[in-house]
């Protein structure tokens, strides 16, 4: 049997509280929302939420009622934010266990109604949020004025509270984050002169909340960067003064010394170039090592930096060690920290034609997750 040593996703939750106790000084807004959606992306919903309240997070996003629901049965009681819903969602179950809807279209505004009307437990505390050029969940603008008039009556008719307005930003550059600003800016006047009184404006995730000071109003969305991996990938998150959570390690599970000319792994899509010894590596696709990895991808083995050979399978890839010695049991380390010699996710992702992102929210298949506090 391959144990558990094999296939390890170590998080660090000393790291996460370092990191989410770090941006909330740095950015020093009055709320701190961190974002746990994606069962907080790869690393763990509940001890990930837990640990981030613990340091200072005021709010959780997610973007499921599922997940927020998740966290009321853990027993977690901070507000939380929840903004992505089914076409027939019911709200009354969200509204019953005090999640925060986060409402795109004047549907989901009426559902919400309706299921205050129904909960009878005071008004619910909604966020609207507007699309400022994303096209995707949010309220469209030609839809902002129908969505804040009947907003405003059901505000005064008792059964909800504009508590907050937000928005995304597309990340398409700074031209495009400006016009995002300057209409988010509008639809705001727009919903005050309706009668809105909002008291909570967030607009920027980790990305903007760590790199603009004008669009960080009084709540910040961060995700990413708590978790220590870097919005662009092209930013060490190190000169961010943040440390990598994520750390996905294996052990070599069978080592071969092999001539040259030989074909390794599918397709062969890897020769040998001389004599050299190949190790074994029990983690594949299954595991969320994507198959762009073959033959790109970084990795570190028995303490040296080495390159992915030839394709990652399903359960395993192989690495070329050359003339390093190498035997069974010795570290492997996909990515992690760069400051203890592993590969950053950053360099990991673009190897692979990724960012970091899906790379941490992907990993998983048969790797047991180990909670640490370094
Ligand atoms: C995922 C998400 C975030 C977090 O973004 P990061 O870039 O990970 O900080 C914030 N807001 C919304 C609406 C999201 O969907």
């Amino acid at each position: 049997m391959i144990g558990p040593e094999f296939r390890e996703i170590q998080i660090d939750l000393g790291a996460l509280r370092r990191n989410v106790a770090h941006l909330k000084t740095v950015i020093g807004v009055e709320h701190l929302m961190i974002v746990v959606k994606a069962d907080a992306y790869g690393h763990g919903m509940i001890p990930c939420a837990r640990t981030a309240v613990d340091a200072g997070a005021d709010w959780l996003g997610v973007a499921d009622i599922h997940e927020a629901l998740a966290l009321r049965q853990a027993g977690i009681q901070v507000p939380v934010l929840a903004w992505l819903h089914s076409p027939r969602e019911d709200f009354q179950e969200a509204l019953a266990n005090r999640i925060t809807v986060g409402i795109s279209s004047l549907a989901q505004l009426d559902a919400v109604a309706s299921a205050s009307y129904a909960w009878e437990d005071g008004p619910a505390p909604v966020h609207l949020k507007l699309d400022t050029g994303l096209s995707r969940n949010g309220i469209a603008p030609e839809e902002w004025r129908r969505v804040f008039e009947r907003a405003a009556y059901l505000e005064g008719d008792g059964a909800i509270r504009v508590q907050g307005i937000f928005s995304h930003l597309a990340g398409a550059g700074p031209q495009a984050d400006l016009a995002a600003h300057v209409l988010f800016e509008e639809g705001i006047a727009h919903a005050r002169d309706a009668g809105l009184n909002p008291t909570m404006i967030h607009i920027a995730a980790t990305a903007t909340a760590v790199t603009s000071t004008s669009m960080r109003y009084n709540m910040v969305r961060i995700g990413i960067g708590a978790y220590g991996v870097s919005p662009d990938d092209s930013t060490p998150v190190a000169d961010m003064g943040l440390t990598p959570v994520m750390t996905v390690r294996s052990r070599v599970a069978a080592v071969r010394k092999v001539p040259a000319g030989v074909g390794v792994s599918y397709e062969y899509a890897y020769v040998t170039n001389q004599p050299t010894t190949l190790a074994l590596v029990p983690l594949g696709y299954a595991e969320g090592i994507p198959r762009s990895a073959s033959n790109n991808a970084p990795v570190n083995v028995a303490g040296q930096i080495r390159t992915i050979s030839g394709r990652v399978a399903m359960d395993q890839f192989i690495v070329d060690m050359g003339s390093e010695w190498v035997a069974v049991g010795d570290p492997v380390v996909v990515f992690g920290d760069p400051k203890r010699g592993h590969p950053s996710v950053s360099d990991f992702a673009r190897a692979c034609g990724t960012i970091g992102y899906e790379i941490v929210t992907r990993m998983g298949g048969r790797c047991v997750r180990v909670y640490v506090e370094l």
